[in-house]
């Protein structure tokens, strides 16, 4: 068995659909199990007709609703199933409209109909190829706490379901899930929180024992660097876990690896794979690691960033200067992703500046603060940069006259990042990307 997930690009249209069934028929001797999200931007759609409708907008609402009906009419063509969907959801809309109030668990009733709808399209079209598909509805099988929005699976109930359904239907049938939806034990619908359909693949896949999972989305898998500041990177054929999970907190948006951990916990490869592309090989995530002779994998970039640094006005032996400025970022609720000290400066990066007037003005009760806007992370990463000599000789050559800030391994040490100013990212990433992939291991790079 094999879990295929498709995203909402690749179930955006009927043609789309199309291409999805044409993958998983050429596939069938590996009896997968499909998991897919809603179709296209459903669920931003859903959410903004609900928030419109408890804002006194109910007509537009509803407006949006009709088209989105339509628009799920007009690439399946199935309307006994659409109208049958919308009538519900309508009735919850105008019930929103009349209370003006979105508690989580509504949001969830609501943005549940893009997984529902998109699944049982699905299925039909399968059905329409020749494949013997059956859909199974998530919310029978995934169960959760009641923490609506981003609900946590409970692992040993959701294991026996899908052991007890799923298995014994895919011996010999295609299944069809939504992604994302789920239920509570008493059989509330829950949801597993934005782009939660990953998630459902691995659970999944780790509840009937998959010898594979395969994310199926827009790209052909991961890259040696982010394509949309230098275009000429290369694929990476096989990455570990680790080097992933590094490589998304500083941008890559791929795939958020917190939700392949159920997969990798049980060792299953995770797999990228493009569904515009089916032929290209894509990325494998393994939980080992991957011996290479490149000591770097990728390099991650975080465009936009903003760095504070933060001089204490006592200068030396003040003790909690520390947590007076994290306390601050605490209250201003913002999160800071890279940190550098000295003895009494300490170095921050900001992601978000929502809140920035706030944490400022707290800061500068009790320090300077400095404020270097449009500036950027780059991060190389690679399980073999601590253990091998001179990176960062390379690194600064590769630099020249581009001048970093706040180089720092990460806590895991398989990084080296630093901060340049956002108009030297381009060739900053393309120097470095020179410096450590001219040379390329076959065995992982495409
Ligand atoms: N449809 C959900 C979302 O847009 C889940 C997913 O696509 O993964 O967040
Ligand atoms: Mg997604």
């Amino acid at each position: 068995m094999i879990v295929m997930k498709f995203g909402g690009t690749s179930v955006e249209s009927a043609a789309a659909i199309e291409r999805v069934a044409e993958i998983v028929k050429s596939r069938l001797d590996r009896k997968p199990v499909v998991v897919v999200s809603a179709m296209g931007k459903t669920t931003n759609k859903l959410l903004a007709i609900a928030h419109g409708a408890i804002s006194g907008e109910r007509d537009q609402a509803l407006g949006k609703l009709f088209e989105l009906r339509d628009f799920h009419l007009r690439e399946s063509g199935m309307e006994r199933t659409v109208e049958q969907h919308f009538q519900e959801l309508s009735e919850l809309i105008k019930g929103l409209s009349v209370l003006g109030e979105l508690t989580p668990r509504s949001i969830d009733a609501i943005s549940s109909f893009g997984e529902r709808l998109s699944s049982l399209i699905v299925t039909s079209f399968f059905q329409k190829h020749g494949i013997h598909a059956v859909h199974v509805d998530a919310r029978k099988v995934i169960v959760t706490d009641n923490r609506h929005t981003h609900a946590n699976p409970l692992y040993s109930e959701t294991y026996a379901k899908l052991a007890e359904t799923v298995v014994p239907l895919a011996q010999d049938r295609v299944v069809v899930l939504g992604g994302f939806i789920a239920a509570t034990n008493t059989g509330i619908g829950t949801t597993l929180g934005r782009g939660g359909s990953d998630f459902t693949a691995a659970i999944v896949g780790a509840g009937i024992g998959a010898e594979e999972i395969q994310i199926w989305t827009d790209v052909d898998g991961m890259l040696t660097c982010d394509p949309t500041v230098y275009p000429g990177g290369h694929r990476v054929k096989r990455i570990s876990f680790a080097e992933a999970a590094e490589l998304a907190y500083f941008g890559a948006k791929v795939l958020h690896p917190a939700t392949v951990i159920p997969a990798i916990e049980k060792n299953i490869p995770v797999l990228i794979l493009n569904s515009r592309r089916p032929q290209v090989e894509g990325t494998r995530i393994l939980s080992a690691s991957i011996a290479s002779t490149n000591i770097v994998k990728s390099i991650a970039c975080k465009k936009k960033v903003t760095v504070l640094n933060i001089r204490s006005l006592r200068m030396f032996l003040a003790h909690g200067f520390l947590r007076r400025i994290f306390e601050v970022f605490d209250r201003n609720e913002t999160s800071v992703d890279m940190v550098s000290t000295s003895e009494v400066t300490v170095s921050v990066t900001l992601d978000e500046t929502q809140r920035l007037a706030g944490v400022l003005a707290d800061l500068r009760e009790f320090s300077d603060v400095d404020v270097l806007e449009d500036q950027s992370i780059i991060c190389l990463v690679g399980e073999k940069i601590p253990m091998t000599a001179g990176v960062g000789a390379r690194i600064f050559k590769a630099l020249g006259p581009i001048n970093a800030r706040m180089v720092s391994e990460g806590a895991s040490s398989m990084n080296i990042g630093f901060v340049v100013d956002s108009k030297d990212l381009t060739q900053a990433v393309q120097s470095l990307h020179e410096e450590f992939f001219t040379e390329l291991d076959p065995a992982v790079f495409g």
